[in-house]
């Protein structure tokens, strides 16, 4: 009865319906787990604290960095911090440490880029939380100033797109809607 609406009123269900259609917006980001992190066998734990997220891994391989493909991914350090771009490079390649894998994954949902950021923490391991991974297993280095932060995560969602692109081919890239 008082919820029937007055004669005139118009309601307009699309425009709801679209609405929510852009907040459930599907997102993809790039994760990789640095070589400390596999070097000090954090794979486990990492994996453990991005699964709180309750997005879903569509892309998972573990693998040697190229140089070539190091400079591609920090393109955007070489002008601004030139200094810090040959470090990221060189610790990406896995020269600070016993090992030169690295664990690259692509993790999709609702708001995969924030989410995924927000439990990485600060790019600085001393001002990341303590609770985020970067707050709790990351390290300055001493010798090269580097923020050993043990992952990267894309930062933008035209960041993401382009760093998936880089890092993975389509066919290893699992298709799924949810
Ligand atoms: P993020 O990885 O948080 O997106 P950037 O893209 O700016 O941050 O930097 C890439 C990587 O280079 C960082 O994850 C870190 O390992 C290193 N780095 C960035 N800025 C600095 C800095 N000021 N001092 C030391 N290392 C840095």
């Amino acid at each position: 009865m008082g919820s029937s609406p007055t004669p005139g009123t118009r309601i307009c269900f699309s425009n709801m319906s679209s609405k929510k259609k852009s907040k459930n917006k599907i997102e993809r980001t790039l994760v990789i787990i640095k070589p400390d992190g596999l070097a000090k066998s954090l794979t486990g734990n990492i994996l453990t604290a991005l699964s709180e997220t309750k997005l879903i891994i569509v892309g998972a391989k573990i693998m040697k960095v190229p140089k070539k493909l190091a400079e591609k991914h920090y393109e955007n350090l070489k002008k601004e911090k030139p200094k810090i771009f040959k470090e990221a490079v060189k610790y990406l390649c896995g020269h600070y440490h016993n090992t030169n894998r690295v664990m690259a994954l692509v993790y999709q949902g609702e708001k995969a880029v924030s989410k995924i950021r927000k439990i990485c923490g600060a790019t600085n391991p001393e001002e990341a939380k303590p609770t985020t991974i970067r707050g709790r297993y990351g390290r300055i280095n001493s010798k090269t100033q580097v923020f050993e932060n043990v992952i990267h995560a894309s930062d933008s969602i035209q960041q993401a797109k382009k760093e998936i692109k880089l890092w993975f081919k389509p066919n290893e890239l699992a298709r799924t809607k949810k």
